[in-house]
């Protein structure tokens, strides 16, 4: 991305003293890896860096050499000069950590989404829709910072890349993603094992669900829409928590027919949490913020009302009349 937004973002880095790096709700490895790399780097500059995550650290997630200093909750008394969210714009994504953005003196967004944010209340911005993951951002803001990429850093930022282009092969990876994974790389962060440490390190539960949720999958619309539910039930059935769930939406886009692929799963407050993937020819993004939700084009989500089957209803008659206006 250009030059000057990394730059700006940089120098207040550098001049910041105490810094707070935070990451959306339902985190994945690229909030994470980007959020604990920034910190990581801002801590090796002698800085105070926390990082926030309002639902903590999946355990997928649970081999990051950072894990451990993060917060799910704001500390009481503490203040920071710079408070950044990491993959993500918007207080509301922030969970426990949103009013610690809105009060920041200084609050910067460093994110590859389609924004959606409060304009005015972002005083930096390094945005980048065409980044396959923060963490190629985060790679050109430490670049900029001169901090030397270590072993923890690279693992952080290769696990960001890894996990948000599907192991090297979503759209989004560009030439330059492969540039900067060899760097990742050469700095000892290989991704054969970061693979194996995310998705072959699973719990029993975890392939119990996929199997109890994938034996209900549905279609309509000649099979443009295809979908699947996850009742309390089945999260009971199979012994797993929220997180297992993580994933299963990749088997749905698998169907060749498929415009549009969708997991909802009802969560312990009773909501339903869809995560949405398109072929391209529909915007998943456009119709996740119909629902008051984001994200990409091909990959977006949002938070329903429950009951679950009214909002499963509810979506996809949105999907199929999307889906039957297709050429
Ligand atoms: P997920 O289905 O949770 O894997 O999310 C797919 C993509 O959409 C990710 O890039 C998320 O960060 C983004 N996303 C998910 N939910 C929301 C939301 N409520 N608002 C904005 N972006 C979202
Ligand atoms: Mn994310
Ligand atoms: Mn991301």
């Amino acid at each position: 991305m250009k030059r000057r937004p990394i730059a700006r973002i940089a120098d207040a880095l550098l001049n910041a003293r105490s810094l707070l790096f935070c990451c959306h709700v339902n985190p994945d490895g690229d909030t994470l890896g980007s959020a604990m790399a920034l910190a990581r780097a801002a801590r090796l500059l002698g800085k105070r860096a926390d990082v926030g995550s309002s639902d903590g650290v999946p355990d997928i997630y649970r081999f990051l050499p950072e894990r451990e200093r993060v917060l799910k909750e704001p500390q009481p008394g503490a203040e920071y000069d710079l408070v950044a969210a990491v993959d993500v714009d918007g207080f509301e994504r922030l969970g426990a950590f949103g009013p610690a953005a809105r009060q920041a003196p200084l609050y910067a967004v460093i994110d590859h989404h389609v924004s959606s944010a409060e304009e005015g209340m972002v005083d930096l911005r390094a945005c980048d829709t065409s980044a396959a993951a923060t963490a190629e951002i985060v790679f050109d803001v430490l670049k900029a910072l001169k901090v030397p990429l270590d072993v923890e850093i690279a693992t952080h930022l290769m696990t960001g890349i890894l996990t948000d282009t599907g192991s090297f092969r979503f759209s989004n990876v560009r030439p330059r993603t492969f540039a900067i994974a060899e760097t990742l790389a050469e700095a000892g962060a290989h991704p054969g094992p970061i693979f194996k440490e995310v998705y072959e390190r699973r719990p029993f539960s975890t392939v119990k669900l996929l199997g109890l949720v994938l034996a209900r999958c549905r279609q309509s619309c000649r099979g443009k829409v295809v979908w699947a539910v996850v009742s309390r039930r089945d999260f009971e059935e199979a012994g797993a928590k929220e997180e297992e769930t993580e994933g299963i939406v990749n088997h749905l886009t698998t169907v060749a027919t498929a415009e549009a692929a969708v997991l909802m799963r009802e969560t312990l407050k009773g909501d339903v949490r869809v995560s949405l993937r398109t072929a391209g020819r529909l915007d998943a993004q456009e119709i996740a913020r119909k629902f008051g939700g984001g994200g990409h084009r091909m990959a977006a989500g949002c938070t329903l009302p429950g009951p679950l089957d009214r909002a499963e209803a509810e979506l996809i008659a949105c999907l199929e009349s999307l889906a039957q206006a297709l050429p």
